[in-house]
C-alpha cells in the first residue's frame, strides 16, 4: 500500500503548489504570465525563461522552478533573503539587484536608478524607489531615494512596472504607457491606498496590481480608482 499513499502525497503537494494566483497577459512576443507568491514575492514566465522577483522564503516555493533571472529592487528582508536566493539560484542564474544589496549577495549584475540592461527577450530599466515622508523616526525615511530599484520591465512591447518600496513618487507619476503596474500599499513603509490610488492616477496604467498590501484596506484603492478607466486587479498575496 505505499505506492498508492505516494501518489496521494504527490498530488497532494502537486494541489498544494497550485494554488497561487496568477494572471496571463498578452504580448506581441507571446503570453507573459505573473505568479503571486507572496507579499512582494513573485514569478514571471515568457519566451520558455523564469523569472523571479524578490523571492521571499516566508512564500510557498513548493513547485515553483528556479530562476533564468533573478531581480531584487532592495536591501530587507522581504526583499533580500539569502535562503530564497539559495533555494531559487542556479549556476547559470543572473542576478540583477540594486549595489546595496550586492553588499549582501555575490555574483550579482549591479543596476542603479537609470540603468538599463537587455536580457534576452527582456529589457529591465532601474528606476528610483523611495519614501517621500515616511521613516523609523524624525527626519529619516524607511527607503532612501537611490538605495533600491523600482523595475520597468518590457517584452514584447508589453510594459509591466514594478513599484517597489516607495511612495508615490514624481517619477512613479510621470510613467507613460504602463500595460500593467505592480503598487506597493501598506503602513508604515510604502504609502495608504488613497495615496497609491492618487499616484497611479497619475499614470494611468491599463491595469494595476496591489502588492505588498498586508494589512491595507484594498476596497478603498479600488473605490478611488472606480470608473478611472485603469483596471484594478486583485490577487491574493498572502493565501
Ligand atoms: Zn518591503
Amino acid at each position: 500500500m505505499l505506492y498508492p499513499r505516494l501518489s496521494l502525497l504527490f498530488l497532494a503537494a502537486a494541489a498544494w503548489a497550485q494554488t497561487h494566483p496568477t494572471v496571463d497577459f498578452t504580448t506581441k512576443a507571446g503570453p507573459l504570465k505573473l505568479t503571486a507568491v507572496r507579499h512582494a514575492s513573485f514569478m514571471l514566465e515568457a519566451a520558455g525563461q523564469v523569472i523571479h522577483v524578490d523571492p521571499w522564503s516566508q512564500g510557498n516555493y513548493t513547485g515553483l522552478p528556479q530562476a533564468d533571472i533573478l531581480i531584487l529592487t532592495d536591501t530587507h528582508g522581504d526583499h533580500l533573503d539569502p535562503k530564497a536566493l539559495a533555494l531559487l539560484r542556479k549556476p547559470s542564474t543572473q542576478l540583477i539587484l540594486p549595489e546595496a544589496a550586492a553588499k549582501q549577495v555575490e555574483g550579482g549584475k549591479v543596476m542603479h536608478n537609470g540603468d538599463t540592461l537587455k536580457l534576452g527577450p527582456f529589457t529591465l530599466e532601474a528606476l528610483p524607489m523611495y519614501n517621500l515622508k515616511r521613516g523609523p523616526s524624525e527626519g529619516q525615511v524607511f527607503h532612501p531615494k537611490g538605495r533600491g530599484n523600482a523595475y520597468l520591465l518590457t517584452y514584447g512591447g508589453f510594459r509591466l512596472y514594478i513599484a517597489g518600496d516607495t511612495e508615490g513618487t514624481p517619477e512613479m507619476r510621470e510613467l507613460q504607457n504602463i500595460d500593467a503596474a505592480l503598487i506597493p500599499m501598506n503602513l508604515p513603509y510604502t504609502m495608504p491606498p488613497d495615496e497609491a490610488a492618487e499616484a497611479v492616477k497619475a499614470f494611468h496604467p491599463k491595469v494595476a496590481i496591489p502588492y505588498h498590501y498586508r494589512g491595507a484596506d484594498l476596497s478603498v484603492f479600488q473605490k478611488a480608482l472606480a470608473g478611472s478607466g485603469v483596471e484594478v486587479k486583485l490577487l491574493d498575496w498572502y493565501h
